[in-house]
């Protein structure tokens, strides 16, 4: 892989910082160094001092004060060592990545902390997207994808999609505008970028099948294609096994995977991660550098006391229970769509999430009659047109998340749609 083609002039310029690399090489060097250099404060003249968290299954976590000083300080841009391995050591059971045992040079998989999984994707979209570019994505998407790359002034191209994802036939016919061979040439129009989420799709709920992935991992291969795979709701699959990952498939390094730990640790902890090659993570790095630093460190060793103290299988089976929630979630959130919106809208079961995506039958754009008549009757849902390319177009689509109310609350909110779906017909 030529990763230097991907980036951007912006992305290329970035330098590494002398006083970021200098505060990690302090933090890597044994106590008797004098350290003069690097501006980290004195976190004694800090007011907090020592705690301790409650986790639910009766662990406690401690941070004395020595603990705590490091907590309240700077740490690595890319995140701190103990958690970043533990991380790697999680995506390489789960995942298997081809890339695993690469050099650098040909695209070694490497990972990063980020603040979230949102903050990965716009640094990702920053380092590979540049004005007039043109880029995949098969919408309807996810809103923060859409607000983090509109604004870089590319060419969003819709790829056609259904209840199982993004269709290869339909990328390959998208892709049949250009010719292989023009992509190594100056100034192609050949797109470079795909971004997709594989499971349980915001807003869709859509999940993709193994095959669709082959396929569509081998087009990126004919065209060079980097694929984003943004995927936060891949611990949040139903069933088992959970689907290969194109991480998993990536015998090139053309995969930059983000994962979030929002929906089973904390939305509000902010943490996600980048995995991907390694010459391209130490972009998204040197970018960090510049804007955040760093992932909260109190955060990072609190996630990361957390998951040591579990290892992977306590990791994994507090997963099996958020699983089960959103399961039952899912399930009641179903019987009362059967219940009361069987004769006015349509829908697929999601395999993965927290999103039933509904179409309402007979309502050519939904915006209205969700923005003004619910409110009204005291039922929020997002009408679908916020996850089109063109938010504008008339869309018959309501997004309901399954996540936060009662199953009592749901059957309610979905009687007074139904009404307001009859009033409106
Ligand atoms: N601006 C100046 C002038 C600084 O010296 C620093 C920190 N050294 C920053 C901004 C960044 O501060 P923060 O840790 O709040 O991101
Ligand atoms: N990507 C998708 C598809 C999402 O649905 C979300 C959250 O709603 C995110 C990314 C952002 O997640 P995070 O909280 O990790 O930034």
């Amino acid at each position: 892989m030529n990763y230097a083609r991907f980036l951007t002039a912006v992305s290329a310029a970035r330098k590494p910082s002398a006083i970021r690399m200098l505060t990690e090489l302090q933090q890597r060097s044994p106590p008797s160094m004098i350290s003069l250099a690097g501006g980290a404060p004195n976190p004694n003249t800090f007011p907090f001092q020592a705690c301790s968290i409650q986790v639910k299954n009766g662990d406690t976590l401690t941070f004395d004060e020595t603990m705590m000083k490091r907590a309240l300080q700077y740490s690595a841009s890319s995140g701190i060592p103990e958690l970043l391995t533990w991380m790697k050591n999680l995506q390489k059971n789960l995942h298997n990545p081809p890339t695993a045992n690469y050099s650098a040079e040909m695209g070694q998989m490497d990972m990063c902390v980020t603040t979230g999984s949102q903050e990965g994707l716009c640094k990702v979209f920053e380092m590979l997207v540049n004005p007039g570019d043109n880029v995949l994505l098969d919408a309807p998407t996810y809103s923060g994808t859409l607000a983090a790359l509109q604004p870089l002034g590319c060419n969003l191209i819709n790829v056609p999609s259904d209840q199982h994802g993004m269709i290869p036939s339909g990328l390959k016919e998208v892709l049949s505008s250009w010719d292989p061979a023009d992509v190594h040439k100056p100034h192609s129009t050949v797109p470079r970028v795909l971004y997709t989420i594989p499971n349980g799709g915001n807003p869709t709920g859509a999940s993709m099948t193994t095959q669709r992935k082959r396929e569509v991992y081998e087009l990126a291969r004919e065209y060079d294609l980097l694929i984003i795979e943004d995927d936060p709701y891949y611990f949040l699959q139903f069933d088992k096994p959970w689907a290969p990952t194109f991480l998993s498939m990536d015998v090139d390094g053309r995969i930059i995977r983000t994962d979030s730990f929002s929906k089973i640790l904390s939305s509000g902890l902010r943490i996600g991660f980048v995995t991907g090659p390694k010459p391209l993570v130490d972009r998204v790095v040197l970018h960090i550098q510049a804007s955040t630093m760093h992932t909260s460190t109190f955060t990072q060793l609190m996630v990361s006391q957390l998951l040591h103290g579990w290892g992977q299988e306590g990791f994994l089976n507090h997963i099996d229970g958020v699983i089960e929630f959103y399961r039952t979630q899912r399930d009641a959130m179903l019987s009362s769509a059967d219940k009361w919106l069987k004769d006015v809208a349509e829908w697929h079961a999601p395999a993965a999430g927290m999103f039933l995506w509904i179409k309402l039958k007979g309502i050519a754009d939904t915006q209205q009659l969700i923005m003004e008549k619910a409110l009204e009757k005291e039922v929020l849902l997002v009408p679908g047109g916020v996850f089109m390319i063109n938010s504008s177009d008339p869309c018959p689509y309501v997004r309901a998340a399954f996540s936060l109310s009662t199953p009592q609350q749901i059957d309610e909110a979905f009687k007074r749609l139904s009404a307001l779906i009859k009033e409106a017909l």
